[in-house]
């Protein structure tokens, strides 16, 4: 069975553009970058080579890129350094639709003696930026905002936020991990302090991520160790993985013009196809201020775990926008946070495109999704109910 995969939010598939030039630091180029021998050199020029086209890639400089384990060291590492670079600022300004990544570490920070102020959305997801204004004061250490939500592909305008915190001297850092090589981003253009992205989004392989530090910026590191990345970061290089990054990042921008032309095509007939033929059906966030290869959709009165099995049969690939906890399906954060009603939340699935989706991909799902909620509807009772819905009891 072929797999039709449509979860490029949740990890993407390594290029083979990506795979051929890292196997050979697989086996001949083992040496450390950082030791005094020629062959150590040679990666160490390799090294470099990867982070001057990261920089290239997101119009920074290569003594702005620190290389890390993932999205998730660089958020945690970016929360930190400001809390003690800052250490008599207390505060800290981020949102409610935020990945764990940052969310669970402001509940961390909370529990710390910190104040966190989580901004609330919209029921399209979308920020008020007066009220983001109104959050910034003398003590905030740090604002931290996803550029692009994992959920709904809903974009933050990150650039005006960023913009409005450095006019009031605070750090302002973004978890770009869904934003970056689906929308241009230009850094020398904005006010951004720190930014944070994750190689597995983007067609390099798990376990390497990218934390974005302006010359300038007070740092403090999260790994203490050795000289390694100017000291930011200790800890011998991924050389393989670093490899990786360089050549995803350079195949991001060439792809960038097809991601936001043909992707965001196949994304859109997906997902209009869809709530032409199938009932009850919607999509959940800003359809304008979005990813060009994300689309959440609800379908009201059937369960998206049920939908998920059902095209699993198939090979298809997606998420859904709740989780499984202790016997009772919770929506998702994303999804409470915007207000989305209980029976349209409860069926809501995430499909996520990448540049390797094909025309013909989409009109498989599109042919076999219709019958799949045909049959779980005619399983529920809401819907035979004719939608007379009684909130259920978890
Ligand atoms: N931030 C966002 C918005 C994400 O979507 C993810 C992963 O899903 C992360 C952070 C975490 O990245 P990583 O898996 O590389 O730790």
């Amino acid at each position: 069975m072929r797999t039709i995969y449509l979860d490029n939010n949740a990890t993407t598939r390594v290029a083979p553009e990506v795979l051929e030039a890292m196997l050979p630091f697989f086996s001949d180029r083992y040496g450390n970058p950082s030791s005094m021998h020629s062959f150590g050199g040679l990666v160490m020029k390799e090294v470099r080579e990867a982070r001057e086209k990261v920089a290239s890639f997101l119009g920074a400089s290569p003594e702005e890129i620190i290389f890390t384990s993932c999205g998730t060291e660089s958020d945690n590492a970016a929360v930190r350094s400001a809390l003690n670079s800052y250490p008599d600022k207390k505060h800290i300004v981020t949102s409610r639709v935020e990945h764990p990544a940052i969310r669970a570490l402001g509940a961390h920070l909370a529990s710390h003696g910190y104040r966190v102020t989580e901004l609330p959305v919209d029921g399209e997801g979308r920020m008020d930026i007066e009220q983001y204004r109104r959050a910034l004061t003398p003590d905030t250490a740090i604002v931290s905002l996803m550029w692009a939500n994992n959920e709904t592909g809903v974009i933050f305008p990150i650039e005006k936020a960023a913009e409005l915190a450095k006019e009031r001297g605070i750090l302002f850092h973004t978890d770009a991990v869904q934003a970056v090589g689906k929308i241009p981003i230009n850094l020398a253009k904005t006010g951004i302090d720190m930014l944070s992205l994750s190689g597995h989004k983007l067609h390099a392989p798990k376990g390497i991520g990218i934390l974005y530090v302006r010359k300038g910026t007070k740092f403090s590191p999260f790994l203490i160790g050795g000289h390694q990345e100017r000291g930011r970061r200790g800890g011998t290089e991924a050389t393989t993985s670093i490899i990786a990054m360089g050549v995803a990042a350079e195949l991001a921008g060439a792809k960038m013009e097809y991601e936001n032309t043909e992707v965001r095509r196949l994304r859109d007939k997906l997902e209009n196809t869809i709530l032409r033929t199938i009932p009850n059906t919607k999509v959940n966030g800003d359809r304008i201020t979005r990813l060009p290869n994300t689309t959440s959709i609800s379908f009201e009165f059937v369960e998206g775990e049920g939908i998920l099995l059902m095209m699993d049969e198939y090979g298809i690939c997606a998420s859904s926008g709740s989780a499984c906890t202790s016997g009772s399906l919770q929506p998702s954060h994303v999804l409470r946070a915007m207000g989305v009603p209980f029976t349209m939340a409860h069926g809501s699935i995430r499909f996520s495109l990448s540049v390797y989706n094909t025309e013909d991909e989409i009109d498989f799902v599109l042919e076999k999704l219709p019958p799949i909620i045909e049959t779980l509807r005619n399983l529920s009772p809401y819907w035979k109910a004719g939608g007379q819905v009684v909130e259920k009891a978890s």
